[in-house]
Formats: C-alpha cells, sequence, structure tokens
C-alpha cells in the first residue's frame, strides 16, 4: 500500500472513481445526454442573462439563489412555491446534500439496484451505507416489494428512480405512496428524465403535498441541453430545505450558472420542442428494434434498454466497430442506447441491422 493509500479513509480505500468509458466515435449514445446543441436564438439569450453578471463578478453570488428558485417554480408549476425548491451543481450535488443532512455515518440509504449507478457512489462519499434491495427479474419495481424492503431494512433515506435509469420505465406512483407510507425516513424521487415521460402526469411532484418527507429531484442536464452547465434542483417541503442549508457550501451555485439557468428556463418552450423530437427517436428505436426481435422495455426516457443478446459485450463492440457507441452497463444480456438526432438513430439502426445479419449468434433466437 502506498503512503497515501494509507492515508485514505478507510471506507474508500481500493475504491476507483466514477467514469463513464468515452471514446472518440462520430455517433455517441452512451451516457444520455440531450442529443442537440444548444440552439443559437436560445444561446443568444443565455449569453445575455451571463454579461449583466460579468461586472459584479466581484461580489458573491445570491446564495439562496432566489431568482433562479422562483424560475425553477414556475417551471414546475404543481402550486409550488420558491420556498419548496433548491438548486444546486447538477443533481448530484442536490442528491450529496440530500445525503449529508440525513444520511452519513451510521444511517442507511435504501436503494433498488439496477438503478444510477451514482447512488452508491454519493452514498459511499458521504459515508452513508447503502443497501441494495434489488428488484424483480424484469427489472419492475412493485409496491410490496418496496414496502417488503424498508421493512426489513428500516433506512434513513430511500432512493427511487423514474423514469430508471438504465431500464427507462417511470415508476407506478403507487410504488412512491408504498414507500412513503412503509418508511420512517426521507423518500426521495430521482425524476432526471421526468421531462421524456410519455404521461406527463408520472411525475411525484403532484404528491408532495402533505407529505413533509418526500423529495423529488431533477435536473437540467437531460432535458434542457444542459449537461456541461451542472444546474440541478429539487422540490420538498420548505422545512426540509432549510436543513439543506446546514450542509451546502456557503456559495456553492456561482452566478453564472444562476444566470445561465435563468436563461434556459426562458427558453423552455423552444427546448421542449427538442425533447419531443428526442421522444419520437427514441420510440422510433423501441418500434424498430422490437421488430427486428429484440426485447425492449418500454422507456419514459430519453434511452432505451435492449435485451435478447447473447453476448452483450460483443454486440457494444459490433456495434462500436459500425461507427456507433452505446453503453454496457454490466445487465447481462443487455445494452444501453440514448436516443440521438434523426441522423444518429439512423446510423444506430443501420449498425444493429448489419451487426445482426452478419454475427447472428451474437442474439437470441427471436421468438
Ligand atoms: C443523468 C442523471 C442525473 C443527472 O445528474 P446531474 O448531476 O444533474 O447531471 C441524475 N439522476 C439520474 C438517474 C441520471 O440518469
Amino acid at each position: 500500500m502506498s503512503e497515501i493509500e494509507d492515508l485514505l479513509r478507510e471506507d474508500l480505500r481500493g475504491q476507483t472513481a466514477y467514469g463513464a468509458p468515452q471514446l472518440d466515435v462520430p455517433v455517441q449514445l452512451n451516457t444520455n445526454e440531450n442529443a442537440f446543441a444548444i440552439p443559437d436564438d436560445v444561446a443568444a439569450v443565455i449569453e445575455e442573462y451571463i454579461s449583466r453578471e460579468i461586472r459584479g463578478l466581484n461580489r458573491y453570488p445570491d446564495r439562496d439563489a432566489l431568482a433562479l428558485r422562483e424560475d425553477l417554480a414556475a417551471y414546475l408549476g404543481h402550486g409550488l412555491t420558491p420556498s419548496q425548491v433548491w438548486a444546486a451543481n447538477g443533481s448530484n450535488e442536490i442528491l450529496q446534500q440530500l445525503l449529508q443532512a440525513f444520511g452519513g455515518p451510521g444511517r442507511t440509504v435504501l436503494g433498488f439496484m439496477p438503478s444510477y449507478s451514482m447512488h452508491p457512489l454519493l452514498a459511499r462519499g458521504t459515508g452513508t451505507n447503502f443497501v441494495d434491495a434489488l428488484r424483480d427479474a424484469d427489472y419492475t419495481l412493485s409496491p410490496g416489494h418496496v414496502g417488503w424492503a424498508i421493512e426489513a431494512h428500516d433506512p434513513d433515506l430511500v432512493f427511487l428512480v423514474s423514469p430508471n435509469n438504465p431500464t427507462g420505465t417511470a415508476l407506478d406512483p403507487a410504488v412512491v405512496d408504498a414507500a412513503y407510507e412503509a418508511s420512517r425516513g426521507i423518500v426521495v424521487v430521482d425524476e432526471a428524465y421526468a421531462e421524456f415521460a410519455r404521461d406527463a402526469s408520472s411525475t411525484a411532484l403532484g404528491r408532495l403535498e402533505g407529505r413533509p418527507r418526500l423529495v423529488v429531484t431533477r435536473t437540467m442536464s437531460k432535458a434542457f441541453a444542459f449537461a456541461g452547465a451542472r444546474v440541478g434542483y429539487l422540490a420538498a417541503d420548505a422545512e426540509l430545505i432549510e436543513k439543506l442549508l446546514l450542509v451546502r457550501l456557503p456559495y456553492h451555485l456561482s452566478s453564472l450558472t444562476q444566470a445561465a439557468a435563468r436563461g434556459a428556463l426562458a427558453c423552455a418552450p423552444q427546448l421542449q420542442a427538442e425533447v419531443d423530437e428526442l421522444k419520437h427517436q427514441r420510440d422510433r428505436i423501441v418500434k424498430n428494434l422490437r421488430a427486428k426481435g429484440l426485447p425492449v422495455a418500454d422507456s419514459d426516457a430519453n434511452f432505451v434498454l435492449v435485451g435478447g443478446l447473447v453476448d452483450a459485450a460483443a454486440v457494444w463492440k459490433a456495434v462500436l466497430d459500425q461507427g456507433v457507441l452505446v453503453r454496457d452497463v454490466g445487465l447481462p444480456g443487455r445494452l444501453r442506447i440514448t436516443a440521438g438526432t434523426e441522423e444518429e438513430t439512423t446510423a444506430l439502426l443501420d449498425a444493429f441491422e448489419i451487426v445482426m445479419k452478419q454475427e447472428p449468434s451474437l442474439f437470441e433466437e427471436s421468438k
């Protein structure tokens, strides 16, 4: 062991850091980013918002991000007020703050894997014990299983993801209710992909009223094509948000980030048009791969999980050889594919067509 490794916290020794493998190929459909660049008219608005802040950068930002929270509350609707909304550098920081305030050493967060791979890592970083209560064989989650797992593990926090990553399917709202009723702790619904849902009413935002332990997290990384800006947020009870102020860095969200986010929110309708196009491409992938005989989970996100692969790693490589990068999330016989632009999606479907023809043994017999 090196001297530095020796000095490291015991629970971090021997661990490896998060990182999606990134390769320089023409079509990158592996990280669930929004395939569209920010359109020129939206970029011009964001530039204006940012440029107004530059001369005042000698001052610290509004540490409570009030103007941004007002805009986010208006965007979310459901009667939410700015005091019920909180923002940070990506929903990853939001989740980290939740764990810092309500988790930590000696406490437990319950998750249901396969799901977002950052949840266990954020738990680890905050010294929170992550317990994986797994899912059914088809990766769905039932109210009964969630209720049983909460009773068995008595967690301080529960992480649900809807639509789930990597499966893409939105949760039955009854699961959220079951988790809330069974638990005494904080119930977090990670809705990073909510804007892509087939049924807009599947969000848990409407369930916040009267449920002070319920938290809905969102991000601008996906629907707003803003992954590089790092803006995530949550909606919850105002008192719960006040407690998060105990753990946030004093000026965690820069003036430039706050301004950029407000500019993008002012252009929500333009950006929503691109979300609609990505939903269309997603549905095209689902339909097309199913027509090829491959099982594909219903998707409410900007990606799909395809199954029916004898050797997922070999299919991943064969598709990569066709110039298309998808994600091997480590699930046997399955790959995750992010919806792209129309051209990128065509390239993906063509690549699958070619690989299925050239190497049929990599695919299960279609039924
Ligand atoms: C992409 C993703 C996020 C986004 O995290 P940011 O820090 O906001 O970029 C959060 N949760 C899930 C499930 C995701 O897939």
